[in-house]
């Protein structure tokens, strides 16, 4: 889906103008190129010797585009620099304060603290690391903020439970700032059902997290209706399988099961095949809860603001902001402070 050309100044204007909920972005796919390749240039881990070439391997290419694995080979780089408390300090502090930029108010960060430490940060320090970049970034700007800590699929349900541990003793309730308010499974799709982290989604419940979970993303509704049912979640990362599937809609439209849309890179991984129509229309129709996401703005070359001019063709800049203002009661942040002062809308 290509954004229209000839999209009036006035139009743009009036979309970034709009307060937005960014409810779906991973750390590692959202550094800043530039500040990438800074970070590896400082460390000494320079893959490649300009920084056009930098930008390539860490930007999907057209010819990469297609499957959810190719994706997510896009991670290899810059887990290179967030292997270090610093640098995972810098990286998301500044995204929180670009997101800002975009019109972004409520921002809901996520990443595996597992996969930051193979340079010896303990999985605590990891997390810690994130929460100090958002906290930093707090200073700056006026924006809520959380993380949303992942349990990456391919790792198994063992390590899953492990990681759900960690993010309820660093959960929101325990921090005066910044804190980990939600738990998710990412990665491999395919061959790792959701049913397999039923225990690691028990011990987040229990610890109060908010509950979400990349799924529909590389599979069909059944897994969709998996994620709902055995891991209880409030919201669904992607799903757009679950518009083949009358039932399934009417279940997230009836338990108010937000749905997190992020238009480019479903069309990058293939989950909504080019040409065809976003399933997001057909949720807004079916009166499912949407959020308008960018998965991540670096590897998707994305930004909030391109992503809601890609629905601007069919969707007023006013309901684009009655979706943002509507996602503010899916966030996982609790949201006690939202009416003031940041009210959005
Ligand atoms: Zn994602």
């Amino acid at each position: 889906m290509a954004a229209r050309t000839g999209f009036s100044p006035s139009l743009l204007k009036k979309i970034k103008s709009i307060k937005k909920v960014e409810l779906h972005q991973h750390v590692d796919g959202s550094i800043p190129p530039k500040l990438a390749w800074k970070l590896m240039s400082k460390h000494g881990l320079r893959p490649v010797d300009t920084y056009k070439e930098m930008e390539d391997l860490l930007v999907l290419q057209d010819r990469e585009e297609g499957s959810l694995l190719s994706y997510l080979d896009k991670f290899h780089y810059p887990l290179w620099i967030t292997q270090f408390y610093d640098n995972i300090v810098t990286v998301v502090e500044a995204m929180a304060v670009e997101a800002y930029s975009e019109g972004v108010r409520v921002l809901e960060l996520r990443y595996s603290p597992i996969i930051h430490t193979l340079a010896g940060l303990t999985i605590r320090q990891t997390i810690s690391a994130a929460l100090s970049g958002l906290n930093r970034a707090k200073k700056r700007v006026p924006i809520e903020a959380g993380l949303i800590v992942i349990a990456m699929r391919q790792h198994g349900p063992h390590i899953a439970k492990l990681l759900a541990r960690q993010a309820v003793s660093e959960a929101y309730y325990l921090h005066d700032r910044s804190g980990v308010i939600g738990f998710d499974i990412a990665g491999a799709e395919r061959g790792n059902p959701p049913k397999l982290f039923r225990e690691a989604y028990a011990i987040a419940r229990a610890g109060r997290l908010g509950l979400t979970a990349h799924v529909g993303e590389d599979e069909g509704p059944s897994r969709i209706w998996e994620a709902v049912d055995d891991l209880g979640v409030s919201r669904v990362g992607h799903g757009c399988s679950a518009v083949a599937d009358r039932e399934l809609m009417k279940r997230l439209a009836r338990d108010r099961i937000a749905v997190e849309c992020c238009l480019t890179s479903n069309y990058q991984t293939g989950a909504v095949k080019r040409g065809k129509e976003h399933p997001i229309f057909t949720f807004l129709e079916k009166g499912i809860p949407v959020a308008i996401c960018t998965d991540n703005t670096t590897v998707s070359a994305t930004s909030q603001v391109t992503e809601n001019r890609l629905l601007a063709d069919r969707i007023t800049p006013e309901l684009l902001q009655t979706i943002h203002r509507k996602a503010v009661s899916h966030s996982f942040i609790g949201l006690r402070n939202i009416d003031k002062p940041f009210r959005l809308g």
